[in-house]
């Protein structure tokens, strides 16, 4: 499994995209950085984009994926909880910011929605994705994606802490999670459901504690303005773990 991460910040910049990870070219997870990321060609490869959440950084770029499958005359799979269809379609997909690609061209619209459901596991483009639901200020759901040669990938989406429920669920070899904020804006990560080192290295313990192992950790969502900072205060919460803890930056390629 070959995964690029395309964004990897909270806030978009010349230097920093919102996050997209794509596995294999062909399996995208959020839709935070994949136009502006991916060639047209890039793009056409894709089979389906699953959606974590219905956070603007994670799922603007749908209905741009609309207009550009629909110039090609193809469709896009979108994988996703109820809410993200409801928002899309209230939203952007509404005819008035935005065409509805959902139902155009009415023959063979560009998108496609297929609803995820907590727990349950399905098969696309040769993968088998589990949706893993954890904690953050809306229904939030990571996926874990499995290859054909049983390696696994999770990325959690953006959420707190209190993970050992979707821990128990999980095996994965990578764990794409999230990092958003300092340790001093700790009140301000639970009351929003984010993660600071001190939290991230709780949950780690936690997954430890019931899994019996820990995975490769690779983080994203951090906020660029405290990224030095906050990569210090990672090294402290790996150096206490005793294993290691990297950083995901655009174009990153992560192998498996
Ligand atoms: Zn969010
Ligand atoms: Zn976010």
């Amino acid at each position: 499994m070959k995964i690029r991460i395309l964004g990897s910040h909270n806030i978009e910049s010349k230097d920093t995209r919102y996050i997209s990870l794509l596995i294999d070219d062909v399996l995208a997870i959020d839709a935070g950085a994949l136009t502006s990321s991916l060639s047209q060609a890039e793009q056409q490869k894709l089979k389906a984009v699953l959606v974590t959440h219905q956070h603007y950084d994670h799922m603007r770029d749908v209905p741009a994926l609309g207009m550009n499958f629909y110039v090609h005359d193809k469709t896009l799979d979108i994988y996703g909880a109820k809410a993200i269809y409801n928002v899309l379609t209230a939203h952007l997909l509404n005819d008035v910011v935005y065409p509805n690609y959902l139902n155009k061209p009415e023959q063979k619209p560009s998108l496609r929605f297929t609803e995820m459901e907590a727990g349950k596991a399905v098969t696309e483009a040769g993968y088998t994705v589990l949706t893993v639901p954890v904690t953050h200020a809306y229904p939030t759901t990571g996926y874990q994606v499995t290859a054909a040669d049983g390696k696994k990938v999770v990325y959690s989406g953006d959420t707190g802490p209190s993970l050992a429920d979707a821990w128990r669920q999980i095996s994965p070899d990578l764990l794409i999670i999230e990092v958003t904020m300092l340790n001093k804006w700790r009140e301000f990560a639970l009351q929003t459901g984010h993660l600071t080192a001190e939290l991230l290295q709780q949950e780690l313990e936690s997954f430890r504690e019931i899994k019996g192992y820990l995975p490769q950790v690779v983080l994203v969502h951090m906020n660029p303005l405290d990224e030095k900072a906050i990569k210090n205060e990672v090294a402290a919460a790996a150096g206490a773990l005793k294993t290691t803890i990297r950083f995901g930056r655009e174009g990153m390629i992560l192998r498996l």
